[in-house]
Protein backbone atom coordinates (compact mmCIF):
# COMPACT_ATOMS: atom_id res chain seq x y z
CA UNK A 1 0.00 0.00 0.00
CA UNK A 2 2.99 2.53 0.96
CA UNK A 3 4.20 1.67 -2.29
CA UNK A 4 1.18 2.19 -4.00
CA UNK A 5 0.94 5.61 -2.28
CA UNK A 6 5.00 6.64 -3.17
CA UNK A 7 4.21 5.75 -6.97
CA UNK A 8 0.87 8.05 -6.96
CA UNK A 9 3.19 10.89 -5.49
CA UNK A 10 5.32 10.91 -7.77
CA UNK A 11 3.16 10.67 -10.84
CA UNK A 12 1.19 13.07 -9.19
CA UNK A 13 4.28 15.27 -8.88
CA UNK A 14 5.00 14.83 -12.63
CA UNK A 15 1.51 15.89 -13.80
CA UNK A 16 2.00 19.24 -12.10
CA UNK A 17 5.10 19.87 -13.18
CA UNK A 18 3.81 19.10 -16.64
CA UNK A 19 0.75 22.00 -16.11
CA UNK A 20 1.50 24.49 -18.65
CA UNK A 21 -0.49 27.01 -17.95
CA UNK A 22 -3.33 28.23 -15.05
CA UNK A 23 -5.89 26.28 -16.59
CA UNK A 24 -4.16 23.13 -16.70
CA UNK A 25 -3.01 23.53 -12.83
CA UNK A 26 -7.21 23.96 -12.12
CA UNK A 27 -7.77 20.59 -13.58
CA UNK A 28 -5.10 19.02 -11.74
CA UNK A 29 -6.31 20.82 -8.39
CA UNK A 30 -10.09 19.65 -9.25
CA UNK A 31 -8.90 15.95 -10.45
CA UNK A 32 -6.09 15.40 -7.30
CA UNK A 33 -6.16 17.98 -4.51
CA UNK A 34 -10.25 18.98 -4.65
CA UNK A 35 -12.68 17.51 -1.40
CA UNK A 36 -12.64 14.04 -4.18
CA UNK A 37 -9.71 14.13 -5.72
CA UNK A 38 -7.65 11.46 -5.61
CA UNK A 39 -4.70 12.82 -3.38
CA UNK A 40 -7.66 13.16 -0.55
CA UNK A 41 -9.22 9.96 -1.47
CA UNK A 42 -5.87 8.09 0.05
CA UNK A 43 -7.36 9.17 3.10
CA UNK A 44 -9.85 6.49 2.91
CA UNK A 45 -7.72 3.86 2.35
CA UNK A 46 -5.88 4.16 5.75
CA UNK A 47 -8.89 2.47 7.55
CA UNK A 48 -8.31 -0.33 5.51
CA UNK A 49 -4.82 -1.09 6.52
CA UNK A 50 -3.35 -3.36 9.57
CA UNK A 51 -3.88 -2.03 12.73
CA UNK A 52 0.36 -1.96 13.07
CA UNK A 53 0.62 -0.27 9.57
CA UNK A 54 -1.78 2.47 10.36
CA UNK A 55 0.01 5.18 11.88
CA UNK A 56 2.66 5.51 9.56
CA UNK A 57 0.73 4.53 6.53
CA UNK A 58 -1.23 7.67 7.67
CA UNK A 59 1.68 9.60 8.25
CA UNK A 60 2.56 8.96 4.99
CA UNK A 61 -0.63 10.06 3.45
CA UNK A 62 -0.55 12.77 4.84
CA UNK A 63 3.00 13.69 4.49
CA UNK A 64 1.67 13.40 0.36
CA UNK A 65 -0.94 15.75 0.72
CA UNK A 66 0.98 18.42 1.80
CA UNK A 67 3.52 18.23 -0.07
CA UNK A 68 1.64 18.03 -2.98
CA UNK A 69 -0.01 21.13 -1.97
CA UNK A 70 3.05 22.60 -1.17
CA UNK A 71 4.17 21.72 -4.98
CA UNK A 72 0.63 22.97 -6.00
CA UNK A 73 0.94 26.31 -4.65
CA UNK A 74 4.70 27.01 -5.30
CA UNK A 75 3.49 26.08 -9.07
CA UNK A 76 0.89 28.49 -9.39
CA UNK A 77 2.61 31.49 -7.82
CA UNK A 78 5.18 30.60 -10.95
CA UNK A 79 2.66 30.00 -13.99
CA UNK A 80 0.74 33.41 -12.44
CA UNK A 81 4.11 35.00 -13.15
CA UNK A 82 4.79 33.20 -16.75
CA UNK A 83 1.10 34.65 -17.56
CA UNK A 84 1.47 38.42 -16.30
CA UNK A 85 5.12 38.07 -18.20
CA UNK A 86 2.91 36.85 -21.38
CA UNK A 87 0.58 39.61 -21.38
CA UNK A 88 3.42 42.48 -20.98
CA UNK A 89 5.17 40.57 -23.88
CA UNK A 90 1.83 40.50 -26.17
CA UNK A 91 1.17 44.38 -25.32
CA UNK A 92 4.16 45.77 -25.74
CA UNK A 93 5.24 48.37 -28.13
CA UNK A 94 7.67 48.00 -30.93
CA UNK A 95 9.35 50.97 -31.12
CA UNK A 96 10.51 49.83 -34.14
CA UNK A 97 7.43 49.71 -36.20
CA UNK A 98 7.23 52.61 -38.39
CA UNK A 99 4.19 55.04 -37.46
CA UNK A 100 0.57 55.39 -38.14
CA UNK A 101 0.07 58.25 -40.72
CA UNK A 102 -1.98 61.28 -39.18
CA UNK A 103 -4.38 62.42 -41.69
CA UNK A 104 -4.40 66.30 -40.51
CA UNK A 105 -7.31 68.94 -41.76
CA UNK A 106 -6.43 71.02 -44.62
CA UNK A 107 -7.97 74.89 -45.03
CA UNK A 108 -10.78 74.95 -47.74
CA UNK A 109 -10.35 76.00 -51.32
CA UNK A 110 -12.27 79.15 -50.98
CA UNK A 111 -10.00 79.98 -47.24
CA UNK A 112 -6.81 79.34 -49.77
CA UNK A 113 -7.74 81.56 -52.81
CA UNK A 114 -9.25 84.53 -50.41
CA UNK A 115 -5.82 84.41 -48.58
CA UNK A 116 -4.02 84.68 -52.22
CA UNK A 117 -6.26 87.42 -53.47
CA UNK A 118 -6.05 89.36 -50.30
CA UNK A 119 -2.56 88.80 -49.93
CA UNK A 120 -1.64 90.01 -53.27
CA UNK A 121 -3.84 93.17 -52.76
CA UNK A 122 -2.09 93.70 -49.18
CA UNK A 123 1.92 93.48 -50.65
CA UNK A 124 0.28 96.32 -52.75
CA UNK A 125 -0.59 98.01 -49.69
CA UNK A 126 -4.24 98.02 -49.36
CA UNK A 127 -4.50 96.69 -45.10
CA UNK A 128 -7.49 93.96 -44.86
CA UNK A 129 -10.71 95.39 -43.25
CA UNK A 130 -14.06 92.82 -42.26
CA UNK A 131 -17.26 93.82 -41.05
CA UNK A 132 -20.05 91.57 -40.19
CA UNK A 133 -22.46 89.03 -42.16
CA UNK A 134 -25.42 90.59 -40.92
CA UNK A 135 -26.00 94.07 -42.18
CA UNK A 136 -28.82 96.85 -41.89
CA UNK A 137 -30.30 97.26 -45.34
CA UNK A 138 -29.15 100.73 -45.80
CA UNK A 139 -25.35 100.08 -45.20
CA UNK A 140 -25.81 97.27 -47.90
CA UNK A 141 -27.96 98.74 -50.63
CA UNK A 142 -29.12 102.77 -49.58
CA UNK A 143 -25.75 104.46 -48.96
CA UNK A 144 -24.09 102.18 -51.86
CA UNK A 145 -26.75 104.10 -54.38
CA UNK A 146 -29.63 101.64 -54.38
CA UNK A 147 -32.54 103.26 -52.60
CA UNK A 148 -35.62 101.23 -51.68
CA UNK A 149 -36.83 101.28 -55.07
CA UNK A 150 -33.63 101.11 -56.98
CA UNK A 151 -33.94 98.24 -59.92
CA UNK A 152 -30.62 97.38 -59.04
CA UNK A 153 -31.86 95.67 -56.13
CA UNK A 154 -33.49 92.96 -58.39
CA UNK A 155 -29.96 92.10 -59.50
CA UNK A 156 -29.28 90.69 -56.07
CA UNK A 157 -31.97 88.46 -54.32
CA UNK A 158 -31.91 89.14 -50.55
CA UNK A 159 -32.16 87.12 -47.47
CA UNK A 160 -34.24 89.80 -45.26
CA UNK A 161 -34.26 88.77 -41.44
CA UNK A 162 -36.90 91.88 -41.43
CA UNK A 163 -37.63 95.31 -43.52
CA UNK A 164 -33.61 96.27 -41.96
CA UNK A 165 -31.90 93.75 -41.59
CA UNK A 166 -30.44 91.69 -43.80
CA UNK A 167 -27.06 88.79 -45.09
CA UNK A 168 -25.12 90.89 -47.46
CA UNK A 169 -25.30 90.51 -50.23
CA UNK A 170 -21.56 91.75 -51.69
CA UNK A 171 -18.88 93.15 -48.98
CA UNK A 172 -19.30 96.82 -50.38
CA UNK A 173 -21.31 97.11 -47.15
CA UNK A 174 -17.65 96.84 -45.45
CA UNK A 175 -17.08 99.89 -47.54
CA UNK A 176 -19.34 102.25 -46.10
CA UNK A 177 -18.19 100.92 -42.28
CA UNK A 178 -14.61 101.65 -43.30
CA UNK A 179 -15.47 105.18 -44.82
CA UNK A 180 -17.28 106.42 -41.90
CA UNK A 181 -14.68 105.37 -39.26
CA UNK A 182 -11.70 106.33 -41.79
CA UNK A 183 -12.38 109.79 -43.35
CA UNK A 184 -11.58 112.43 -43.89
CA UNK A 185 -8.72 110.73 -44.29
CA UNK A 186 -7.20 108.44 -47.50
CA UNK A 187 -8.32 104.98 -47.41
CA UNK A 188 -6.47 101.75 -48.89
CA UNK A 189 -8.64 98.42 -48.06
CA UNK A 190 -9.59 95.18 -49.05
CA UNK A 191 -12.62 93.46 -47.69
CA UNK A 192 -12.25 89.63 -47.74
CA UNK A 193 -15.60 87.44 -46.57
CA UNK A 194 -18.42 85.24 -47.44
CA UNK A 195 -21.67 87.03 -48.96
CA UNK A 196 -25.51 85.64 -49.72
CA UNK A 197 -27.91 86.04 -52.10
CA UNK A 198 -31.06 84.60 -52.49
CA UNK A 199 -30.85 82.48 -55.50
CA UNK A 200 -31.21 79.06 -57.09
CA UNK A 201 -28.33 76.65 -56.70
CA UNK A 202 -27.53 75.50 -60.24
CA UNK A 203 -23.95 75.31 -60.87
CA UNK A 204 -22.89 78.23 -62.37
CA UNK A 205 -24.91 80.16 -58.57
CA UNK A 206 -24.98 79.17 -54.89
CA UNK A 207 -26.65 80.97 -52.24
CA UNK A 208 -23.30 81.40 -50.97
CA UNK A 209 -20.08 82.88 -51.83
CA UNK A 210 -16.64 84.99 -51.02
CA UNK A 211 -15.99 88.50 -52.57
CA UNK A 212 -12.45 89.78 -52.43
CA UNK A 213 -13.05 93.54 -52.84
CA UNK A 214 -10.40 96.82 -52.65
CA UNK A 215 -11.30 100.46 -52.28
CA UNK A 216 -8.92 103.71 -52.34
CA UNK A 217 -9.70 106.73 -51.75
CA UNK A 218 -7.71 109.71 -51.90
CA UNK A 219 -6.84 113.24 -53.41
CA UNK A 220 -5.64 112.13 -56.92
CA UNK A 221 -7.30 108.56 -57.70
CA UNK A 222 -7.74 108.11 -61.18
CA UNK A 223 -9.28 105.57 -63.31
CA UNK A 224 -5.75 104.92 -64.15
CA UNK A 225 -4.81 104.14 -60.75
CA UNK A 226 -7.79 101.29 -61.36
CA UNK A 227 -6.16 100.01 -64.48
CA UNK A 228 -2.58 99.77 -62.98
CA UNK A 229 -3.35 98.19 -59.64
CA UNK A 230 -5.77 95.48 -61.87
CA UNK A 231 -3.11 95.12 -64.00
CA UNK A 232 -0.47 93.63 -61.05
CA UNK A 233 -3.58 91.85 -60.04
CA UNK A 234 -3.60 89.54 -63.08
CA UNK A 235 -0.18 89.25 -63.48
CA UNK A 236 0.75 88.29 -59.96
CA UNK A 237 -2.12 85.94 -60.44
CA UNK A 238 -2.07 84.11 -63.76
CA UNK A 239 2.04 85.55 -65.02
CA UNK A 240 4.01 88.04 -65.57
CA UNK A 241 2.89 88.23 -69.08
CA UNK A 242 -1.11 88.61 -68.54
CA UNK A 243 -2.95 91.37 -70.14
CA UNK A 244 -5.86 92.82 -68.77
CA UNK A 245 -8.95 94.12 -71.11
CA UNK A 246 -11.48 97.20 -69.41
CA UNK A 247 -15.32 97.32 -70.78
CA UNK A 248 -17.64 99.84 -70.11
CA UNK A 249 -20.44 98.27 -67.55
CA UNK A 250 -22.62 99.11 -64.91
CA UNK A 251 -22.94 99.06 -61.10
CA UNK A 252 -24.76 101.77 -58.69
CA UNK A 253 -21.72 102.24 -56.44
CA UNK A 254 -19.58 103.13 -59.37
CA UNK A 255 -19.75 105.62 -61.98
CA UNK A 256 -17.86 105.17 -64.40
CA UNK A 257 -18.32 101.25 -64.33
CA UNK A 258 -16.12 98.66 -65.66
CA UNK A 259 -15.72 95.14 -66.24
CA UNK A 260 -12.46 93.46 -66.62
CA UNK A 261 -11.25 90.56 -68.66
CA UNK A 262 -8.15 88.90 -68.78
CA UNK A 263 -6.55 86.69 -71.67
CA UNK A 264 -7.55 83.07 -71.28
CA UNK A 265 -5.40 81.20 -69.60
CA UNK A 266 -6.26 77.62 -71.85
CA UNK A 267 -5.78 79.38 -74.97
CA UNK A 268 -3.93 82.16 -74.63
CA UNK A 269 -5.82 84.76 -76.53
CA UNK A 270 -6.58 81.62 -79.47
CA UNK A 271 -9.82 80.94 -78.76
CA UNK A 272 -11.46 77.92 -77.22
CA UNK A 273 -14.71 76.62 -75.31
CA UNK A 274 -13.95 78.17 -71.97
CA UNK A 275 -13.53 81.60 -73.38
CA UNK A 276 -16.36 81.29 -75.86
CA UNK A 277 -13.72 81.73 -78.43
CA UNK A 278 -13.20 85.37 -77.91
CA UNK A 279 -9.77 84.85 -75.98
CA UNK A 280 -11.21 86.62 -72.96
CA UNK A 281 -12.50 85.34 -69.60
CA UNK A 282 -14.51 87.88 -67.32
CA UNK A 283 -12.51 88.48 -64.08
CA UNK A 284 -14.62 91.31 -61.96
CA UNK A 285 -16.20 94.05 -62.01
CA UNK A 286 -14.75 97.85 -60.81
CA UNK A 287 -14.99 101.51 -61.15
CA UNK A 288 -14.75 104.74 -60.01
CA UNK A 289 -16.54 105.37 -56.51
CA UNK A 290 -20.00 106.97 -57.36
CA UNK A 291 -19.83 110.64 -55.42
CA UNK A 292 -23.05 109.59 -53.46
CA UNK A 293 -21.10 106.45 -52.21
CA UNK A 294 -18.20 108.87 -51.53
CA UNK A 295 -21.14 111.52 -49.46
CA UNK A 296 -22.64 108.73 -47.63
CA UNK A 297 -19.18 107.52 -46.66
CA UNK A 298 -18.43 110.95 -44.99
CA UNK A 299 -16.16 112.14 -47.81
CA UNK A 300 -15.96 115.36 -49.90
CA UNK A 301 -16.70 114.15 -53.97
CA UNK A 302 -14.81 117.77 -54.35
CA UNK A 303 -11.87 117.01 -52.79
CA UNK A 304 -11.18 112.91 -53.28
CA UNK A 305 -12.15 110.46 -55.77
CA UNK A 306 -12.16 106.70 -55.06
CA UNK A 307 -11.79 103.21 -57.13
CA UNK A 308 -12.79 100.16 -56.04
CA UNK A 309 -13.27 96.69 -57.67
CA UNK A 310 -14.14 93.17 -56.27
CA UNK A 311 -14.19 89.35 -57.74
CA UNK A 312 -16.06 86.38 -56.92
CA UNK A 313 -13.43 83.83 -55.07
CA UNK A 314 -15.27 80.95 -56.20
CA UNK A 315 -15.65 82.25 -59.90
CA UNK A 316 -12.10 82.31 -59.83
CA UNK A 317 -11.57 78.53 -58.30
CA UNK A 318 -13.93 77.18 -61.63
CA UNK A 319 -11.76 79.33 -63.70
CA UNK A 320 -8.12 78.78 -62.48
CA UNK A 321 -8.90 75.06 -62.11
CA UNK A 322 -11.77 74.40 -65.49
CA UNK A 323 -14.14 73.09 -62.75
CA UNK A 324 -18.10 73.37 -64.18
CA UNK A 325 -19.71 73.49 -61.43
CA UNK A 326 -19.71 75.72 -58.15
CA UNK A 327 -21.78 73.60 -55.98
CA UNK A 328 -18.66 71.11 -55.67
CA UNK A 329 -16.95 73.62 -53.44
CA UNK A 330 -19.61 73.94 -50.91
CA UNK A 331 -20.29 70.11 -51.13
CA UNK A 332 -17.89 68.95 -48.37
CA UNK A 333 -16.61 66.11 -50.38
CA UNK A 334 -13.18 65.80 -49.09
CA UNK A 335 -12.62 63.69 -52.14
CA UNK A 336 -12.70 66.83 -53.77
CA UNK A 337 -11.31 69.65 -50.92
CA UNK A 338 -8.23 66.84 -50.56
CA UNK A 339 -7.05 67.78 -54.05
CA UNK A 340 -6.54 71.75 -52.76
CA UNK A 341 -3.86 70.41 -50.52
CA UNK A 342 -2.34 71.97 -46.94
ZN1 LIG B 1 -9.73 80.41 -74.36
Amino acid sequence: MLEKLQQYYSTAKTLLQNTANLADLESFYREHLAPSGKATNWKREIGKVPVEERRAFGQAVNEVTSELLAAFETRRDLLKLKDIAETIAAQATDVTLPGRPLRVGGFHPSTLAVREVSGVFQRMGFMPFESAHVELDRNNFEYLNMPPDHPARDMQDTFYFSEDILLRTHTSSGQIHAMRRFAPEPLRIVLPGLCYRHENITPRSEIQFHQVEGLLIGPNVRMSDLKGVLLQFARQMFGPNQQIRVRGSYFPFTEPSVEVDIRCTLCSGEGCRVCKHTGWLELLGAGMVHPAVLRFGGYDPEKVRGIAFGLGIERLILLRHGIDDIRYIFQNDLRFLRQFGE
